[in-house]
């Protein structure tokens, strides 16, 4: 077990519950697991949900299983399976012992279903899905029994055998719990625990026909595995009943320490969807590149959009846990990503939108070497090496032929700035082409500004960044805005009407020459622009826009 989180303690009510079993003596040791089900890439919700799952278990000196909840073949891929897999460890998580799947179990499965069968407490069902719906009622009416409820014992261990030996074609028949049609709760009219599916797993291949329902498989899985606590999102609030109903009515699992299901709020992000479907839409429509397309709120796409494992811990900790429902706002995670690399990224410096600029009484053929430190506040990072000569580029954004007002502090016509690291320099004409772009600045520069102030008492306010040109390393800027325009499109379930369609710019400009070598995922602040990494699935020097130096978006 991970032991990064074990210093943080934030009390939330599921610890309180935790305290309680533990100290009345109905465990001793605790248990969870984070149980996904392998139909698409892990999102920034699920980060919620293993932070408080391998976290809770780590505080208490516990364990965590990962077990895949496979009981879907149709939507479930092995390529899903291991993306899940690499994605916890990245996060900073171990589970305990081998990956655990639901599928694992099949034969226990079924094993408790004839149990519950030859208890009189399921049988099988012929009604159609149109006949089943009519039958259920709805919240103001009770249902009506199926008219298979009264189907003897022997007569539905037969026909279960059946379905299981393939005998049923498709869709024909369910296994149903008998329980109540007439609860208030929807989901405790006579659900149904096993339906036929011929499709072959990723797991168990053609073993099997039959396939067991989320609702029958968890809690058993749960009580296999030893699981104390099994924590899931609110949705499942109702479903406690059957959890509850299915663990009671097995030998093997009614008793004290059995598990017990706990809900709580389900993670939903601003400008973001936290639904595999629709996330998988996103990819299977190309609106975006893939599952880990940057822009993507994937723990992959987060990941390498770079963020680290260990902003996203911060961020699941400060949103905390509980049982009410709302839509977090990104500044938050932005800001977790932000005060993370503000202490550790090495600062560089790129053009994004180059123009160059030329130094005219710099003498020509001259390179000047010079050391700029790693990170302002922190000398022990060291120093780089960055150059200076008479050509350099700087950003279109910090030229103005005419300032605009007096606060103004980037450079213009007979306007001093500094050039970070290096020399005072001020503009005096420019070159443009028909279309009136700016193309050339020129400028004269201070030779005695180098690391100090000018002598006679001029105050220059403005530093701007620049690259030397000889020395300049091209480089493509991948530049995101938000995936989507409304800050909340799960609203809708057609998402593609808001997505933003400039979410992706790309420049392409130049970086310091020392960045020819930078690694995928590890970010650099680029002074002035913002929090970048290299691109991990690109080949040439790629850099991803992690988040600006503030936030912008609230101006
Ligand atoms: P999706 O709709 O994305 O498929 P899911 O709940 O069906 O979500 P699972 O793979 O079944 O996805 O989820 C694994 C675990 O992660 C579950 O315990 C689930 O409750 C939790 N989880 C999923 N989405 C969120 C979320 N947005 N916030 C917190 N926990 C989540
Ligand atoms: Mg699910």
């Amino acid at each position: 077990m991970s032991s990064q989180n074990k210093e943080v303690k934030t009390t939330n009510f599921i610890r309180n519950i935790i305290d309680d079993d533990l100290s009345s003596g109905k465990h001793t040791f605790i248990k969870t697991r984070f149980p996904p089900e392998p139909n698409g890439y892990l999102h920034i919700g699920h980060a919620k949900s293993i932070c408080l799952n391998f976290g809770t278990a780590s505080n208490y000196d516990g364990y965590c299983n990962l077990r895949f909840d496979d009981t879907n073949p149709s939507k479930e891929d092995i390529e899903y399976v291991n993306a899940i897999k690499k994605d916890v460890e990245w996060l900073g998580f171990n589970w305990e012992g081998q990956v655990k799947f639901s599928s694992s179990y099949f034969d226990k499965f079924y094993k408790y279903a004839e149990e519950l069968i030859s208890k009189g407490l399921a049988y099988v069902c012929f009604l159609s899905a149109d006949e089943t719906r009519l039958f259920r009622g709805t919240l103001k009416e009770p249902g009506k029994n199926s008219p298979y409820r009264e189907t003897n014992i022997e007569e539905n261990l037969t026909l279960f055998r059946k379905m299981k030996a393939g005998g049923f074609k498709e869709g024909l028949c369910v296994l149903r719990a008998k329980i109540d049609m007439s609860s208030s709760f929807m989901c405790m009219r006579d659900p149904t625990l096993y339906r036929i599916r011929f499709e072959t797993h990723h797991q168990t291949n053609d073993d099997w026909c039959i396939y067991p329902m989320y609702d029958f498989g968890h809690c058993i899985g749960d009580a296999i595995e030893g699981v104390t606590h099994s924590l899931c999102t609110l949705e499942f609030q109702d479903n406690r009943r059957i959890y509850d109903w299915i663990l009671e009515n097995l030998d093997d699992f009614n008793n004290s320490n059995r598990p017990n299901q706990y809900e709580f709020s389900r993670l939903n992000l601003e400008y973001a969807t936290t639904s595999k479907r629709k996330l998988k839409l996103l990819v299977d429509n190309n609106h975006v590149s893939s599952w880990n397309d940057p822009r993507m709120p994937t723990i992959s796409g987060l990941r390498r959009r770079g963020y680290t494992a260990s902003s996203i811990r911060d961020f699941c900790e400060k949103i905390g846990v509980s049982k009410v429902n709302s839509l977090t706002d990104i500044s938050i995670l932005e800001s977790s990503i932000r005060d993370d690399l503000n202490n550790i990224a090495p600062r560089s410096m790129a053009v994004i939108n180059p123009i160059k600029l030329i130094i005219e009484n710099y003498p020509e053929g001259k390179i000047e070497s010079l050391q700029a430190p790693i990170h302002p506040q922190n000398e022990a990072m060291g120093t780089r090496e960055i150059f200076f000569s008479r050509e350099i580029y700087i950003d279109k954004e910090d030229f103005l032929e005419m300032p605009p007002n007096n606060k103004y502090k980037r450079l213009a016509i007979n306007k001093e700035v500094r050039l970070r690291n290096s020399y005072v320099v001020k503009a005096s004409h420019f070159d443009s082409d028909n279309d009136g772009n700016i193309k050339i600045v020129y400028c004269t520069y201070d030779p005695n500004t180098l690391g100090k102030n000018p002598t006679d008492g001029r105050k220059v306010k403005g530093v701007i960044h620049y690259v030397e040109s000889s020395q300049a390393i091209n480089a493509e800027f991948r530049i995101y805005d938000r995936l989507f325009l409304e800050s909340n499109p799960a609203k809708s379930d057609d998402l593609s009407s808001s997505i933003n369609p400039n979410s992706l710019e790309i420049k392409n400009g130049f970086i310091e020459p020392n960045l020819l070598n930078a690694m995928a995922e590890k970010a650099y602040q680029f002074e002035r622009e913002g929090y970048f990494c290299r691109d991990s699935e690109s080949i040439g020097l790629v850099f991803n826009k992690i988040v600006g130096l503030r936030d912008t978006w609230n101006q």
